[in-house]
């Protein structure tokens, strides 16, 4: 009642409020940027901003009025530079005044490296080449996303570039939202404009769901406030807390971490990708996996701003659906979330241990053997069938890993795979030999991190683990020495800004269960698929042991939408490859027809499990039970009613087999096109019984 209350007053205060957080303890709290909303004041000087009309009723633009269109606009397509329903530049004009200049019409920063754009600058060509991926600035920009191929390689950084560069599958026009007022116009001017919408927060996304031809984009980068909470009450749950605006990166919440105590909040792995967009969106690992769940998993209370223009408060109590949906159903598919509440723990440490073993097969008379070199846990041995043996003995053990609260990171690299890392010295088990960085052969690295444990706890839970390695006749010099486990802080030393470069990375995911690890025969066929993918195939292999069980998730996170795959998952394996440039499609189709012929080994050994979209991939066949398991119905009846003019669109979320992108070399999965909709012939066999 409080927090009703507290809302109507909020909604009946003036458009501009001071800019500070007002904080209610145990209560909902907006953040300074929420409290400037868009009213129908605005709407009715302006009418290309109006709010839905919604079926639902009580529809209002947070102060009870109706306006705008009730129905899905029927047209084909989405309006598209040079098509007629496309604005006037007298009307994008008037939404920037009314936005108060906040709509941009960026090139993709590339353009500084093409004699034929308006922004070429080489100094600039060369820092975007040379330096751009040791900082932040391609986080920075408001249309840049990591993984090129999506957008269509329209305009690759390179000094000297040939060819041209050109919009491609980058938006047109961006709105740089720092309030939630500037969110909310550009939802209703999107759908009153039957425009294609975008959602860019960093652009780490892999499949193409932060981009979009011929469309309008969100870009939340700035909706970054913080502010600690340290005692908050929602539904079921008191305690610590943290609300923070969506456009934060990971490496400023471990900031805020460390400025307010070292309290532990959980983020993803790695620090550049956003803590509160498509991570937690759908689902989100990081080290804090199998101790504190998922991302989705520690929101008490979500904000956002949904298809109709409004702005919303979803928890426990009030808008269930969209509590449920927005934890793990999925990004860029019932809203743009403007901020989120989050459980926040005690300081903790984090344990961690490494280990890798390299291999080159006898057989092979090229030179000398590959390296996997991390640090001196490094071991060598020269017989393939010893070197899956021995992989066998680790993987077998991810389970164990798992119930002890840890998650692992591991990487396999193929015979003659991608770049070997750097040279160093391997123990071979009789003597130290130093190796050159590249060769044929295997290697495989892991890191497994532990939280709240010490040096000696993880030495005894790791005990067994070497006791398996001794066992194995040829892998008794795989030993663990204590120099090899490491402990510090979660929140740690404040985060210097992370760099991300970009790049053409392609990910395939299978989230294997817990079952497969029940036999020893089921351990096998499991063991068995992922070498063929890596021997076979050639490609790289990309693990992460989670243990994200609904024990685990707890109070609300075993509520959420989040893939059931990942509540009896023990590894998510991921076949990596790098899609290169200048494919052609028929080139392009066959490589997905290649890889899919592996991925569906993996599938066969783990019948109805799941995949992790955001490493997934935007090819998954069957990508609504991989992505969504037994939640899709359910997820898709809440977006058709909570956003059925379809304004929120990406590949592969919920609803989207009902629009396709239309390019024209017919491409696969490339955004660089108009979006329509799926033929009824095709749309009838793409979707799934609602
Ligand atoms: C270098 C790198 C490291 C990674 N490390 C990890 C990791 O440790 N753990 C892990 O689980 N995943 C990891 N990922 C995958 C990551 O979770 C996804 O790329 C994720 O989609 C990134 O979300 P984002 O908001 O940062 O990026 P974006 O690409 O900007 O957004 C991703 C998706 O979310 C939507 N979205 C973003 N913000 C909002 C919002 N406010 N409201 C609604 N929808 C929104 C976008 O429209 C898009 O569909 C990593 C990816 C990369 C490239």
């Amino acid at each position: 009642m409080a927090s009703s209350l507290l809302r109507a007053a909020l909604r009946a205060a003036p458009l501009i409020l001071p800019l500070f957080a007002l904080t209610v303890q145990g209560d909902t709290t907006l953040l300074d940027f929420e409290q400037v909303q868009l009213d129908s004041k605005h709407s009715h000087d302006h009418p290309a901003l109006s709010f839905a009309k919604t079926k639902r009723g009580g529809g209002n633009g947070n102060d009870g009025q109706e306006f705008g269109h009730t129905h899905p606009p029927e047209t084909e397509c989405r309006a598209f530079p040079g098509s007629d329903d496309w604005p006037s530049d007298n009307e994008w004009r008037r939404f920037n005044t009314s936005l108060g200049g906040a709509l941009l019409k960026p090139l993709p920063p590339a353009a500084a490296c093409y004699t034929g754009t308006p922004s070429y600058n080489l100094t600039q060509c060369r820092y975007i080449v040379n330096n751009a991926s040791s900082g932040s600035f391609f986080h920075d920009d408001p249309v840049q996303i990591l993984t090129q191929w999506t957008e269509g390689n329209t305009c690759l950084p390179a000094i000297n570039a040939t060819g041209t560069c050109s919009q491609g599958g980058f938006p047109v026009y961006v709105v740089n939202a720092t309030t939630v007022k500037h969110v909310q116009a550009a939802v209703n001017f999107a759908r009153n404009n039957n425009i294609r919408l975008v959602i860019k927060n960093t652009g780490h996304d892999f499949g193409g769901r932060s981009v979009g031809a011929g469309s309008l984009s969100v870009w939340t980068h700035h909706l970054d406030s913080f502010q600690y909470l340290p005692r908050y009450t929602q539904g079921n749950y008191t305690g610590m807390a943290a609300q923070f605006g969506s456009g934060l990166q990971a490496w400023r919440v471990f900031n805020y971490m460390y400025d307010n105590g070292n309290i532990t909040i959980v983020g993803p792995g790695l620090r550049s990708v956003g803590a509160n967009g498509g991570w937690f969106a759908s689902g989100g690992h990081g080290n804090l996996a199998s101790f504190y769940g998922l991302g989705a998993d520690q929101a008490l209370e979500i904000h956002v701003v949904t298809a109709d223009g409004r702005f919303v408060v979803a928890n426990a109590d009030e808008n269930e659906d969209l509590f449920y949906a927005l934890r793990g159903g999925g990004g860029s598919t019932y809203g743009v979330v403007t901020s989120v509440i989050v459980k926040a723990y005690p300081p903790i440490n984090t344990t961690r241990a490494q280990l890798s073993i390299a291999c080159r097969p006898p057989a092979d008379t090229n030179a000398r053997a590959p390296l996997a070199q991390i640090t001196n846990a490094t071991f060598f041995v020269n017989d393939t069938a010893l070197y899956w043996k021995a992989l066998g003995v680790y993987f077998q053990f991810k389970k164990t890993i798992v119930d002890a609260g840890g998650v692992d990171w591991d990487y396999l690299y193929p015979l003659q795979g991608v770049a070997a890392p750097t040279n160093g010295t391997v123990r071979n088990g009789t003597t130290n030999a130093t190796v050159p960085a590249t060769g044929p052969g295997f290697s495989f690295r892991v890191a497994a991190t532990f939280p709240n444990r010490t040096v000696d706890q993880v030495a005894t839970i790791l005990a067994p683990l070497y006791a398996a390695f001794r066992a194995v006749p040829g892998l008794a010099h795989i030993t663990l020495t204590r120099s090899e486990i490491s402990t510090s802080p979660y929140a740690g030393a404040r985060t210097p800004v992370p760099g991300s470069g970009l790049s053409q990375t392609r990910y395939r995911s299978r989230i294997l269960p817990r079952v497969n690890w029940a036999t020893e025969a089921s351990f096998e066929t499991t063991m068995s698929a992922i070498r063929a993918g890596v021997e076979d195939g050639g490609y790289t292999w990309h693990g992460l042991s989670i243990g994200a069980t609904n024990d685990v998730a707890g109070y609300p996170g075993r509520t959420a939408a989040v893939n059931p795959a990942w509540r009896n998952g023990i590894l998510h394996g991921i076949f990596i490859t790098q899609q290169p440039t200048g494919l052609t499609t028929q080139a392009a189709r066959d490589e997905e027809a290649r890889i899919q012929r592996y991925m569906s080994v993996l599938r066969a050994v783990s019948p109805g499990a799941g995949a992790y979209m955001n490493e997934g991939d935007p090819g998954e066949p069957d990508w609504q039970q991989a992505f969504y398991g037994s939640n899709y119905n359910r997820l898709l009846n809440i977006k058709r009613r909570r956003d059925p003019w379809g304004v929120f669109w990406a590949p592969t979320t919920v609803g989207s087999e009902a629009w396709e992108v239309r390019t024209a070399d017919g491409y696969p999965r490339s955004q660089n096109g108009r979006l329509c909709r799926v033929r009824a012939t095709t749309a009838t066999a793409a979707s799934p019984a609602a």
